[in-house]
């Protein structure tokens, strides 16, 4: 296999996550035997389990952390409904090595104490993760960003009482409550958000007719379990004490509300397999999640990736900043900036519109010849690429630090960068797959769990995790079996560098038109 550097082509293994090929990974028995088979994932999560049962019943034998991964791959929101499926079915319990069927009483209370084990499922994933790079560098070698949305089931009612300033609750009304949003609006706001310049204010954003309004004063109130917010100059209350609020206008009056949660996820570019997945309350920008969510994958891996790639919404100075001085390459498009009108990247004396240092002689292009971290800076080397006096020889430099949006590890030039760029949409297709699959970030009352709180959707996500990586383990061939899967394939960028390089030499060409001849026209190329 040959070495991978940062401006590596990516490859992937087509197909991988494609388990409908093989109908026994859908078995629970199948998933079962599997955990069995790795004594040391097993151990794992049966040392959590007793931690988080430590304060309860007594325990009869039986193991709750392979009937919750039975339950994850039922496409089953909630547990009642599940335990009615499954209660006949003495060979399930049996095979999660259960004497006998427990009461449905006992399944939910195991159950809801695992919402504090969820980081002990994805340390049996970074176990298998680690393991599989161990055998292929390239697993963990290149990332995607994704977020969905993910609905909780509370929804905000009316709260304000008659002390308060409201027409409604003095008229004894109190019950209205917010309407839903469908997620298709809630997603359509985030990704409104995100083309709008990072900083200052967004101002007032529209959807479908809708208006996006502040949510203000926001506190728990511990006696009815839940939170009360205000919107629109009314109090609201909701069980959901975790989950945001984006609240909805029509005219001056508050009428809907999306509430819930962004699922945040780090897919492995190689496996299409999560190497994070987080959930954030839905009023947070994903932005400000990124450092804590890269660490948590870099955690997993053991290792920091060559290329990230995102949408717009990561498209910000601390994430490209962060990722440079790592020594990771960033992959996301072009987002404007307050004060700038231009839908593209400009071009200045230091760097051209595609973020390539400029010879500081000639201000002509130049070539690159590495880029290294010195001091916990990233910091890029480059050579002038026509000299044209002696002061244009020998190599110069410049750390990414300076305009950290533009000056980037890897260049928008190159196969690598377009590779990850152009690939990165068919990465946000694996929310689908998951929320098919596992019931992750759910988007209707069908699919949504009747349990309120972050935690209980954390857990299903980071329970899927592992079944993603015992699967993926399993066809990769890493395991004790040979691989279903391969060979890997070198990831297509399409014409990107070929475009750009295209524009690239026009403009040459341009400058070294004789004077007095009009000069050719060259095209602004859409940034990359
Ligand atoms: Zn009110
Ligand atoms: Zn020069």
């Amino acid at each position: 296999m040959r070495a991978l550097t940062r401006r590596t082509v990516p490859e992937h293994l087509p197909e991988i996550t494609r388990y409908s090929d093989e109908p026994a990974l859908a078995s629970p028995h199948t998933l079962i035997a599997m955990v069995k088979g790795m004594p040391q994932i097993r151990a794992g999560l049966q040392a959590a389990c007793h931690r988080a049962y430590e304060w309860g019943p007594d325990r009869m034998p039986g193991d709750w952390a392979l009937a919750y991964l039975a339950f994850v791959i039922s496409r089953i929101p909630d547990i009642e409904p599940w335990y009615q499926r499954v209660r006949a079915d003495h060979s399930l319990w049996a095979a999660c090595d259960f004497e006998q069927v427990p009461s449905y009483r006992l399944a939910h209370l195991r159950f809801t104490e695992m919402e504090g084990m969820a980081d002990s499922f994805e340390e049996a994933a970074a176990h298998l993760i680690q393991k599989a790079r161990a055998k292929d560098q390239r697993v963990g070698a290149w990332w995607h960003l994704d977020a969905s949305e993910a609905e909780t089931h509370a929804a905000p009612q009316h709260d304000c009482t008659a002390y308060d300033d409201c027409r409604t609750a003095k008229s004894g009304r109190r019950n209205p409550r917010m309407q839903r949003v469908g997620t298709a609006t809630a997603k359509a706001t985030r990704q409104l958000l995100a083309t709008m310049p990072v900083e200052g204010q967004p101002g007032s954003i529209s959807v479908e007719g809708l208006s996006v309004i502040p949510v203000g004063a926001s506190v728990v109130d511990h006696e009815r379990k839940g939170r009360r917010f205000t919107s629109g100059g009314h109090w609201w209350f909701t069980r959901d004490i975790d989950a945001g609020v984006r609240a909805y206008s029509r005219g001056s009056r508050v009428v809907k509300a999306w509430h819930g949660f962004l699922h945040m996820e780090v897919i492995d570019h190689f496996t299409h397999a999560p190497l994070a997945s987080r959930l954030i309350p839905a009023d947070q920008q994903e932005h400000a999640a990124y450092e804590a969510l890269f660490e948590r994958a870099q955690r997993h891996l053991d290792a920091v990736p060559y290329l990230v790639a995102g949408d717009a919404g990561y498209s910000v100075e601390h994430v490209f900043k962060s990722n440079s001085n790592l020594g990771v390459g960033s992959v996301f498009p072009f987002r404007r900036h307050a004060g700038s009108e231009s839908a593209h990247r400009q071009p200045t004396a230091v760097y051209d519109e595609h973020g390539i240092p400029r010879c500081r002689r000639c201000g002509g292009e130049s070539d690159f010849v590495r880029f290294a971290v010195t001091r916990g800076k990233g910091r890029l080397w480059f050579r002038c690429r026509l000299p044209q006096t002696q002061k244009c020889q020998g190599e110069q430099s410049i750390f990414c630090d300076e305009a950290p949006r533009h000056l980037l590890p890897v260049w928008r030039i190159e196969p690598a960068y377009a590779a990850m760029r152009v690939s990165h949409q068919s990465y946000e297709h694996k929310h689908r797959d998951l929320r098919i699959q596992y019931l992750l970030a759910p988007d209707c009352l069908a699919l949504r769990p009747k349990r309120p709180g972050m935690a209980w959707q954390q857990l299903r996500a980071s329970a899927a995790m592992l079944i993603e990586w015992l699967r993926v383990f399993q066809r990769g061939g890493w395991g004790d079996k040979p691989a279903v899967v391969g060979p890997a394939r070198e990831t297509g960028g399409g014409t990107m560098v070929k475009r750009l390089l295209q524009i690239r030499s026009d403009r040459r060409a341009a400058a070294r038109a004789p004077t007095g001849s009009d000069p050719p026209i060259v095209m602004v190329p859409p940034a990359a």
